[in-house]
């Protein structure tokens, strides 16, 4: 029989005396190491419904549905962690400072019905109030409010949301916008596509 060599002598007397490097999970509870990349959480306070996560999201893993039908339009965003592959990319891409979506250190995540492993947020969406097209979710438009400051001040939708924040009582009710669009008509809220409209109108560009 081949003798043990001195190396193989020393860690096996080693690994008598040491702890295991394994964990007795389930049994005992095992602490994921600092960055560790489990389940994303949406935030619902920091995310702003911007979809950007959904977008770069390689595994398909986020689903966004802009469900316009009902009193009151909204933006439901739903994460999947059982088609997650806990790349992070989500929380890289996310525009709210990497705040909206964040992955946490839970990784035990059998579940036993289709869809319990899903998640999901929802935000107020804005319509065009003419074509009925959608804008975008309120709360990243109030986003790009605070990203250019003073100059939302310039543009009709903005305009209308700052009025909001302030709560100043808009002098222009937010009814639906009737055809043919007029230049002043770029004050309510409609889609850039029809903004355009308005002015090529007014111009006599477009009849
Ligand atoms: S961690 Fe990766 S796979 Fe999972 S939701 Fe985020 S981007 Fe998609
Ligand atoms: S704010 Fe972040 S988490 Fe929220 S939708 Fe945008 S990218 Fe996703």
């Amino acid at each position: 029989m081949r003798k043990p060599k001195i190396r193989e002598l020393k860690e096996a007397i080693t690994s008598l005396f040491s702890k295991p490097y394994t964990t007795k999970f389930p049994y005992s509870v095992h602490v994921p190491f600092e960055r560790f990349r489990g389940k994303p959480q949406y935030n619902f306070e920091k995310c702003v419904g911007c979809g950007a996560c959904a977008i770069v999201c390689p595994a398909g893993a986020i689903k966004i549905e802009d469900l316009i039908d009902g009193n009151k339009p909204i933006r439901r965003l739903t994460h999947f962690s059982g088609i997650c592959i806990f790349c992070g990319q989500c929380e890289a891409n996310c525009i709210a400072d990497r705040m909206g979506i964040k992955l946490t250190k839970e990784f035990d995540l059998a579940y036993f019905k289709q869809g319990e492993d899903a998640h999901s947020v929802e935000y107020e969406l804005l319509l065009c109030k003419c074509c009925g097209r959608i804008i975008g979710a309120k709360k990243h438009l109030i986003w790009s409010i605070k990203k250019i400051g003073h100059l939302s001040f310039a543009q009709g939708i903005l305009l209308h949301i700052n009025q909001d924040i302030l709560e100043i009582k808009s002098l222009i009710p937010e009814q639906k916008v009737d055809t043919p669009l007029k230049r002043t008509d770029i004050f309510k809220i409609i889609c850039p596509q029809c903004r355009r409209e308005a002015f090529l109108i007014d111009e006599n560009i477009k009849g």
